[in-house]
This record gives C-alpha cells, sequence and structure tokens, in this order.
C-alpha cells in the first residue's frame, strides 16, 4: 500500500492534546516537603493526542492532521518541530496560543528501584481549544477528512464536537475513551460515535462494571446506547470488534497481531503508549481503505511493534521497519 494510491481517500484528523513528558528518574521518591536527587532525566513529546497522530502519520501511508492547542513558550515550539519532524500536518496560526497560558505537561517520577511512578498532567493550553475552535477547523481541512479520532484529554464540549463534525462530514467517527471520564457521562456522546475503542478497565468505567462482568455484555450495553461498533482493546490478548448486523443480530469478531508479524515472540520492554499506537495505526488503515477487522488486525500488530520498543512515540514504527504483513 504506497502513499501514492491512497491520498484521494481522504486524511486522518487527529483532535486531542499534546503535552511534553518531563521525566525524571530517582531511586529514592520524594515524601511532602522532602527534596531528593534525580538519577536522569528526559523530556519526550506525548499526550494522546500527539501520540496516536504521530503513529498514524509514522506509518507513511495517509495524510495526517492534528487539531490542538500550544502556548508559545518552549515546550510548545518543541511539540511542534516533533510534529514536523514525525509528518504530522498542522495550521501554526490556529494550534499556537499566544500569551494565554502554559502548554500542556506532564511532570514524570519513575522510581528506578520498583518501576513506579508518580504524574502530574496540567492541560494548560489543551484546556483553551473550544467546541467553535473544532468545527472551525474540522470543516477547513484542506483533505477531506475520512477518519476524525478523538480522545478524552480536551474538554468534553470540543471532543463531543469533533463526533458531531466528523459525522456531518462524512466521516469515520472514532472516540478513544482514554482516560475515562470521572466527572461526566459519555451517554450524549455515544450516537455520534462509529467506532468506540475502550481498554478493558475504561471499558468497565463507562458502563459501571466489574472485573468479573465480560468483555463482550458490557460492550453489547453500548451498542445499545447508539454506538455503531465497539473495539475494546485487551492487552497481550489483542482486540474484540463487537457490532450490530444487518440483521440486528450482534457479532463478535477477536482480532490478534497477524501471525507472520517477524517480533511476535520477542520480549517486551513497556505497554507505554500502546493504546495510542493502535488508535493511530487503526486510523491510517481505515483511511487507506481497509474493512475494520483486517485494519484492526494490522493495528495489533502496530502496537505489539511498539510494545517490544521502550517510550510511547520512539516506539513507533516507520516505513523502513515495517514488516510486509503491516504494509
Ligand atoms: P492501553 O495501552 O490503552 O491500556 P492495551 O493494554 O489494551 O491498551 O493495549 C493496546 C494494544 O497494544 C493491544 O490491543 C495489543 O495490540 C497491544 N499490546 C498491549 N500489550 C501488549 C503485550 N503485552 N503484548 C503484545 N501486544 C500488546
Amino acid at each position: 500500500m504506497s502513499s501514492a494510491d491512497t491520498h484521494e481517500n481522504g486524511q486522518v484528523v487527529v483532535v486531542g492534546s499534546a503535552n511534553q513528558d518531563l521525566i525524571s528518574y530517582t531511586s529514592a521518591v520524594p515524601v511532602i516537603g522532602q527534596t531528593v536527587m534525580g538519577k536522569t532525566f528526559e523530556t519526550t513529546c506525548g499526550g494522546k493526542g500527539a501520540n496516536q497522530a504521530v503513529a498514524a502519520a509514522s506509518l507513511g501511508m495517509v495524510p495526517v492532521s492534528m487539531v490542538c492547542r500550544v502556548a508559545e513558550d518552549v515546550f510548545g515550539q518543541s511539540l511542534l518541530n516533533n510534529f514536523r519532524n514525525s509528518g504530522v500536518i498542522f495550521d501554526e496560526e490556529s494550534t499556537v496560543l499566544k500569551e494565554q497560558g502554559s502548554s500542556g505537561v506532564a511532570a514524570i517520577t519513575v522510581d528506578t528501584k520498583s518501576g513506579d511512578n508518580m504524574i502530574i498532567v496540567t492541560p494548560g493550553t489543551n484546556f483553551l481549544l473550544s467546541a467553535a475552535d473544532v468545527r472551525r477547523e474540522l470543516e477547513n481541512q484542506s483533505t477531506k477528512p475520512a477518519v476524525v479520532l478523538v480522545q478524552l484529554e480536551i474538554v468534553p464540549e470540543a471532543a463531543l464536537e469533533a463526533l458531531k463534525v466528523g459525522r456531518e462530514l462524512g466521516a469515520i467517527t472514532i472516540l478513544n475513551t482514554a482516560p475515562a471520564p470521572e466527572d461526566y457521562s459519555l451517554d450524549d456522546f455515544l450516537p455520534y460515535i462509529d467506532i468506540l475503542i475502550p481498554n478493558e478497565t475504561e471499558l468497565q468505567a463507562i458502563t459501571g462494571g466489574t472485573p468479573e462482568d465480560d468483555e463482550e455484555k458490557l460492550a453489547r450495553m453500548l451498542l445499545e446506547k447508539g454506538v455503531k461498533k465497539v473495539l475494546v482493546t485487551l492487552g497481550a490478548r489483542g482486540a474484540m470488534i463487537v457490532e450490530k448486523t444487518d440483521e440486528d443480530e450482534v457479532k463478535v469478531t477477536k482480532v490478534e497481531a497477524p501471525d507472520d508479524l517477524p517480533c511476535k515472540n520477542d520480549p517486551v520492554e513497556d505497554t507505554i503508549g500502546a493504546g495510542d499506537a493502535f488508535c493511530g495505526a487503526l486510523s491510517t488503515y481505515l483511511t487507506a481503505g481497509l474493512p475494520l477487522s483486517d485494519a484492526a488486525n494490522r493495528a495489533c500488530g502496530v502496537a505489539s511493534m511498539s510494545v517490544r520498543k521502550r517510550g510511547a512515540q520512539t516506539s513507533y514504527p516507520t516505513p523502513d521497519i515495517l514488516p510486509e504483513c503491516l504494509q
């Protein structure tokens, strides 16, 4: 599948967050009032929206645009440079907010002994992306949106508007329910969603289910409320598609990475950003014209490659290392 054959299919538009991750590795995590010395420090570009856009664009198959907000600060510049380097398209004029707050940052402390982490995410300008901004920028895309992909690290009004406008424009609308909302319901969102993508814990959170409930039963509850298809990601077990057939029956399809994926039996390095790899890759494959089960099979392959490398965006495969079964 080359980029040349698929551009006329439209593009992926991701509406979501971009954060600079500031990661301190320390052998002693501080308690309140204490100062400890860190061992090493690194900065990476993150935020679920940006991760998904980078995962989608890294495959090099279809155009990928990002609708987000950063501040006119050093982190904003870093986040935009990262988009440029990854081939993610954005409109600088509307993306950079002048003299309004700080870019989104995630201050992460990692305990090098246990591997445990503590994270403070400050959304900053991510929360200044409004519903009106989203409508204007989706309607003014120069390439037709084939997929509109949304997560929940922006204000709910903006996320909901992205799904509504995506539907109006005839795009496939995808909501990744990460992080699961704690103080609002997704009921109003559900009728505007073609594909809802929760992981197992998010599925329980948004349906009020428990770990004892099976995924299929919980996904059926969402279909009853107006979602067209539910695609539950299941970690090492791959994913499951639960959808209604034309005969109004519920069809369940289990999906895993392709059998001939070369890294399938390699050790797992970490699973950071695996869900984002899955959502971004799925959107690319759908835009390239694959049916959902094939797109999900390959998205499992991309996510499976990502867990074999360290980090989130740093682990997303590019065309030079993409095995034939994912091309
Ligand atoms: P999240 O990262 O949102 O918690 P999951 O843990 O369900 O989401 O992972 C998303 C996808 O990443 C899975 O559907 C699977 O394709 C891949 N994945 C996650 N963990 C593993 C693993 N340990 N081995 C292989 N693939 C994995």
